[in-house]
Formats: C-alpha cells, sequence, structure tokens
C-alpha cells in the first residue's frame, strides 16, 4: 500500500518505529498535493518548506531516540480559519488575504505538541458561510469523486483534501454543519465534538454559541485519535469545559450490543431524497444486526432549527465580523480625507463577499431594537425547545441515526442563485448545533458512485458512544473502503 492510502494511526505507528521517515511521508503527501491540487484546488496556502523543515526536525529526534506523541509524523491540514503564527489565515475572504496571526489557536498548539506536521491551510466558504465552498474569494473547492460537483462546506477544503489522500487528517469548523456535510458529500467520517469540548481560542468567530472545531478522517479510528489530541480544558475559552477527557480509541470495543439507536421520523422528510433515506435505513438494519435496538422518537421542533438557525447565527456574525472595520487588522480602503465611517465602509464593503455582506445585514436587522424581541430571543425560546426534544429523545436511546445531507453532492452553480436550496442542504445538521450535542457523519452507500452520509448524534459529551457505534458499523461495512479517483 503506498504511503497516501495509509491510514493516520498506521503511519504514526511507522514513523515511531522507523519504518519511514517522517519526511519520507510529508514528501509523498506533498507529492500527491501537488499532482491533485490543479483539479482540486482544496488549499488557499500550501507550506511546503515548513513542512518540510518540521519532518527534519522531527526525524532528527526519532534519531535522538524521542518519542513523538500520538501524532508523530502525521501530515495534517487546517481549515484557513484556524489561526497559525506565522502562517497566513485568510477565512478566504479579501478582507483577510494578506493576515498573519501573531498566534497559534488552542488545536494548533495541542497538534504541534503531539508531533504533527502541518501541510497547509484548506479552502473554506468566506467565514464558514456557506454549504458548497463556492463563496471562497479565492475560488471554489471540487469534490474528488465528481469534479464538476462541490464538496460541501464550509469545511470543502479540509474535507476534499482528505478524501482525495492529499492528507490523512484534517481539521473543520462545524457552526450548523460544516464538517458533517462536506464529510457527507466527500465519503469521509466527520466529527463535530460537544460544544465546548474543544476550545475555540484561535478559531476566526462566525457564530460563537455554535462554533466547534472537529476532525476530518478517513476512517472512524483516525478521526478518534484527532480528537483525543484537540479536546480538553482551555482556560482562554470561557466556554471549554472541564470535564474529563475519555480514552476515545478505547471505547471502540466493536461491541454494541444492548445499545438503542434513535430514529426521528421528522428526519426523513423536508426534501430527503428517496436513495439517502434508504441507505440509512440499511445502516439502522445493519446496526440491529450487531445487536442494537432500533426505536422511534420524535423532534416535533426539529422542522424549525433552519429557520432558527438563520436568525441566531447571522446575529452573532454581525457582532463578531464587527471588528473587521478598517482600522486594527485586515482589508483597508480609504481616499485622502476620508473620514473613520468612510473608511469602514469602504473597506468593509471591499473587503466582504456578498454572502457574508448579506449575512450582517439579517444579523444587525434581527438585533435592533423593535426587532429584538421579534426575532432573535424567539428563535432563542425555540433553541432552547429543540434541546429539550433531544433530551426527550435520549430518554429512549443512545445514539440518534439520521441522514445527514438530504441528498448527495451536487453540482457546481447549481444551487448558487438560490439561497434557500443551498441552505436546504444543512436542514439536518443545524439541529444538532442548535443543542450543543456531538454527532458525526460516514459514510453509509451510494448514488451513482456518490457517496451518502449516515448522520450519528449524541448525548452531550458522550463522544465515546458515538465513536464506538461509528466504528462497528465501520467495520461490519465496506463503505469506508471505497476511494474518490481523482
Ligand atoms: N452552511 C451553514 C451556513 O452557511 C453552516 C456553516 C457552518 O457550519 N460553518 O451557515
Amino acid at each position: 500500500m503506498s504511503l497516501t492510502d495509509s491510514s493516520a494511526t498506521q503511519l504514526a505507528k511507522q514513523i515511531q518505529s522507523k519504518e519511514v521517515s517522517c519526511r519520507e511521508v510529508t514528501d509523498a503527501f506533498l507529492s500527491r498535493i501537488e499532482a491533485t491540487e490543479p483539479q482540486l484546488h482544496a488549499f488557499v496556502t500550501v507550506t511546503q518548506q515548513l513542512a518540510q523543515t518540521r519532518a527534519d526536525e522531527l526525524d532528527a529526534r526519532l534519531a535522538r531516540g524521542e518519542s513523538l506523541g500520538p501524532l508523530g509524523g502525521v501530515p495534517l491540514a487546517l481549515k484557513d480559519n484556524l489561526c497559525t503564527k506565522g502562517v497566513k489565515t485568510t477565512c478566504s475572504s479579501k478582507m483577510l488575504e494578506n493576515f498573519v496571526a501573531p498566534y497559534d489557536a488552542h488545536v494548533v498548539e495541542r497538534l504541534r505538541e503531539d508531533g504533527a506536521v502541518l501541510l497547509g491551510k484548506t479552502n473554506l466558504d468566506e467565514f464558514a458561510m456557506g454549504s458548497s465552498t463556492e463563496n471562497s474569494a479565492f475560488g471554489a473547492t471540487r469534490n474528488p469523486w465528481d469534479l464538476s460537483r462541490v464538496p460541501g462546506g464550509s469545511s470543502g477544503g479540509s474535507t476534499a483534501t482528505v478524501a482525495a489522500r492529499q492528507v490523512p487528517l484534517s481539521l473543520g469548523s462545524d457552526t450548523g454543519g460544516s464538517i458533517r456535510q462536506p464529510a457527507a458529500f466527500c465519503g469521509c467520517v466527520g466529527l463535530k465534538p460537544t460544544y465546548g469540548l474543544v476550545s475555540r481560542y484561535g478559531l476566526v468567530a462566525f457564530a460563537s454559541s455554535l462554533d466547534q472545531i472537529g476532525p476530518i478522517a478517513n476512517s472512524v479510528e483516525d478521526a478518534a485519535l484527532l480528537l483525543q489530541s484537540i479536546a480538553g480544558h482551555d482556560r482562554r475559552d470561557s466556554t471549554s469545559s472541564k470535564a474529563p477527557i475519555p480514552d476515545y480509541r478505547a471505547a471502540l470495543t466493536g461491541d454494541v450490543r444492548g445499545l438503542k439507536v434513535g430514529i426521528p421520523r421528522e428526519f426523513f422528510g423536508q426534501g430527503v431524497e428517496t436513495s439517502v433515506a434508504d441507505a440509512v435505513m440499511k445502516a439502522v438494519d445493519e446496526l440491529k444486526s450487531l445487536g442494537m435496538e432500533a426505536v422511534e422518537v420524535s423532534m416535533p421542533t426539529a422542522e424549525h432549527a433552519l429557520a432558527c438557525y438563520y436568525i441566531i447565527a447571522p446575529s452573532e456574525a454581525s457582532s463578531n465580523l464587527a471588528r473587521y472595520d478598517g482600522v486594527k487588522y485586515g482589508l483597508r480602503v480609504a481616499n485622502p480625507g476620508d473620514d473613520v465611517i468612510e473608511m469602514a465602509a469602504k473597506s468593509r464593503a471591499a473587503g466582504f463577499g456578498h454572502e457574508v455582506q448579506h449575512r450582517i445585514m439579517i444579523g444587525t436587522h434581527a438585533l435592533s431594537s423593535g426587532f429584538y424581541d421579534a426575532y432573535y430571543l424567539k428563535a432563542q425560546q425555540v433553541r432552547t425547545l429543540i434541546r429539550r426534544d433531544f433530551d426527550a429523545a435520549f430518554e429512549k436511546c443512545d445514539v440518534l441515526a439520521t441522514p445527514t445531507t438530504p441528498s448527495v453532492a451536487f453540482p457546481l452553480g447549481d444551487k448558487a442563485g438560490d439561497p434557500m436550496a443551498m441552505k436546504l442542504a444543512d436542514v439536518c445538521t443545524i439541529p444538532v448545533n442548535m443543542a450543543g450535542l456531538p454527532a458525526l457523519s460516514l459514510p453509509c452507500g451510494s448514488q451513482d458512485k456518490l457517496p451518502i452520509g449516515l448522520q450519528l448524534i449524541g448525548r452531550l459529551l458522550d463522544e465515546s458512544t458515538l465513536l464506538r457505534v461509528a466504528d462497528a458499523f465501520e467495520k461490519a461495512t465496506q463503505w469506508h473502503t471505497r476511494r474518490a479517483e481523482v
């Protein structure tokens, strides 16, 4: 098997036992990037030199007999909304086109401590707003299964790169589905952890009460390996959980007997294509054959989640994005004699793309006095009801199974002119963010060769059960062995 086909878990072992050097592994993936990047455009920045220097340093440490850590020598890509000291962080926006953060995000520090090698920063929908990566100011990313289709979004670059074996692992961020939806479209495993499990320090804020960073991989085991590295308390994020972190890979026992999987009927309506619904129900049958019991549950408020999200997320975004004013950092556009208001207005008009401006307008409107109670407050109240629906469902089961997306990956340009159709791509993922729960997507079928994603949703902080069920399913089926042909 070629190095680029190996899992992150295998690579870490082979490197630590010196079967292969960090430099060889890094160079193998860099060559793969070079060969496939012209078709895919998964990266905004490839950090070739930095990666090679880092790999050589790690090899030198190995030669001294040191242990490199759980991700020792494993190449990895980061969504370009995660701050990296000395490497540009653009958010795929003209506003931050030349921005270099003065510090590393918490997760970047963790990855370095654990021995990972950063190969670059990946493309996204501008400021993580979108579902196709077409909103990037630097051009769209393509789906490695079919180059005429979108990889999903907003973590489309981070997902396409893993599916195409340009890297074995990456990090994305998920505010309403941006890890799970592209994972479904690209046939990867994508996990959104419980809100607060992974520190958001150094993640460029979109909607702070919803944003979470999570792993993207080609297997559940690799996703667990990466989650282990990034989970855990950080005092620099006030919402960071202090709960003890279990051993996630130890949870992958393959034994799911006696666990209950809930099927929320409401997630199978709302435009879900028959091929997708059928594949998910087949996956549930597979879980039953592994000894799980299936129960029907009801989530009556879930259908309102999308509407609520498009009040809450733009409201928070309008506040978070107020900092890009041309004064402190980012793009500055001004004519001589302009006052600060004119400068801010010109900088924002030139720096932000259409979708971002659109959301700022919705958000400021929803938060303005006179409308706050009718929109923002109401949406927050409905959010509480959604959470209660999940609480009630989890009294009857241990995990929920739903489609990740209503359809398989759609053609580039297909929904660009239809914002409502684009937003419906997240109808099954958004309720999970509203409730702060952990959820993952993994491949469970195909339609005309394109992957279909199964979404498993877990109890708060119960990533272990989620990973255990996903791993058992993966081991019992062949879907994860299919490869994109790019
Ligand atoms: N597609 C959703 C949006 O456009 C979710 C994005 C995300 O999770 N970052 O807001």
